[in-house]
């Protein structure tokens, strides 16, 4: 019955519904398969009809490690793959997971995360536009290559997409696996979409890339905007995003800016961190902290200024603290006052008393409130600590939660 509802309802509102929003072209990220990124404007397919149907799927928990108000959602949807093919798809998304998780930093917050599987049933096996332009293929999320006439850009209908990955319950980054084996994918940059080749052994490895702008808001590293070598140069103000500056090294030491922390240490993606010139579509002018990390050529390593904003990222999404018992009005005094964490290493558990830290109470999670005067209060405060973290002002932020509760006076 419900269903129905859903069903008149979305059918209702196709009649002067507004198209998607698809004035001009916008920019998506191209991948080819030597690695290098490219950045072009694309004019995206017209969006369906299909779109605004009340979509049904089933969805699977492929790895669930907490509360999905507490972890970062990641939802795979596949296309092109019949009720035959959904073990294949299965099978490439516990693929491209495991080749995430053995990423850092990915690796070590494998648990902040919440991975989903909408099962979308294809009518007809793969998608438009393999092997060649001529083919095509009506699927539910209208997959397809040669999107705006580019072989391997491989677009699907965003309205889709975004219906049936509202099935999971979390979305904060969508990954559309094509049922094809012809290498292909797209970075829809402002949509946290990312799409690619679920049968091809390098489509997962655009995933992480797009990760570090949608989970750590990262800029790309790479110098072109279409062709490399044009000779441009940023001439803008400052960059917003932590991995890419205007200014030199010598300019980060002197303004204690940007990266200056991690100037001259080891980055995980190789050589020694530094301001290596040409990032953010130009050749000139624009800086990156090292000569080639993931957010400039696929299947690298983020460097150590990629890595730790991607950390504290995660930590303004999953908090250090996953539960506690209530504190929004005071607690008897003998009230037990406990916590659960983030299942992850290097977590600090202190608790204060009246602003006193209970040294006894050190690692804690759970502790009796005795001796809490009248009308005192317990802090409890737990932070997380790597040696991946160096700005304090990350390490007091994200990574650092605290909760307070307020004991009864004697009345
Ligand atoms: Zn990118």
């Amino acid at each position: 019955m419900r269903r129905l509802t859903l069903a008149l309802l979305c059918t209702l509102t196709l009649i002067g519904a507004p198209a998607q929003a698809s004035a001009g072209p916008r920019p998506m990220e191209v991948f080819s398969e030597d690695g290098t990124i490219t950045r072009v404007p694309v004019d995206l397919p017209e969006p369906r009809l299909r779109a605004r149907l009340a979509p049904t799927a089933t969805v699977t928990p492929v790895e669930v490690n907490g509360d999905p108000a507490n972890r970062i959602d990641l939802t795979f949807l596949g296309d092109g793959y019949t009720a035959a093919d959904q073990a294949s798809y299965s099978a490439q998304v516990a693929d491209t997971w495991a080749r995430m998780t053995a990423k850092e930093p990915f690796r070590t917050y494998r648990e902040l995360f919440n991975v989903w599987q909408v099962n979308v049933v294809s009518p007809v096996s793969g998608v438009t536009g393999d092997p060649t332009a001529d083919v095509v293929k009506d699927t539910p999320l209208g997959a397809q290559f040669w999107c705006d006439g580019l072989e391997r850009l491989l677009c699907v209908d965003i309205d889709a997409a975004r219906a049936h990955a509202a099935l999971a319950p979390g979305m904060d980054q969508i990954a559309v696996l094509a049922n094809t084996t012809k290498y292909g994918g797209a970075g829809y940059t402002e949509e946290e979409l990312v799409t690619f080749a679920g049968g091809h052994a390098l489509g997962a490895e655009i995933l992480p890339h797009e990760l570090g702008h949608s989970l750590g808001d990262l800029a790309d590293e790479y110098p072109y905007w279409a062709f490399p070598g044009d000779g441009s140069r940023y001439e803008g103000p400052e960059l917003a995003e932590a991995n890419v500056t205007i200014k030199n090294a010598e300019q980060m030491t002197a303004e204690r800016a940007k990266w200056w922390r991690w100037l001259g240490s080891p980055t995980p993606d190789g050589g020694v961190t530094g301001a290596f010139e040409g990032a953010y579509y130009t050749q000139y002018g624009a800086f990156r902290p090292s000569d080639n990390s993931l957010m400039r050529s696929l299947r690298r390593e983020f460097n150590s200024v990629g890595r730790e904003k991607m950390i504290a990222e995660f930590f303004e999404i999953a908090r250090p603290i996953d539960a506690h018992t209530p504190n929004t009005s005071p607690v008897p005094r003998q009230s037990t006052l406990a916590i659960t964490t983030l299942p992850v290493e290097g977590l600090t558990v202190r608790w204060f008393k009246n602003g006193h830290e209970m040294a006894d109470w050190r690692g804690r999670t759970s502790v009796r409130a005795v001796g809490g005067g009248n009308g005192g209060t317990f802090r409890v405060e737990v932070s997380h600590t790597t040696p991946d973290v160096r700005d304090p002002a990350h390490l007091a932020g994200p990574l650092t939660q605290s909760v307070t509760w307020t004991v009864k006076g004697n009345h």
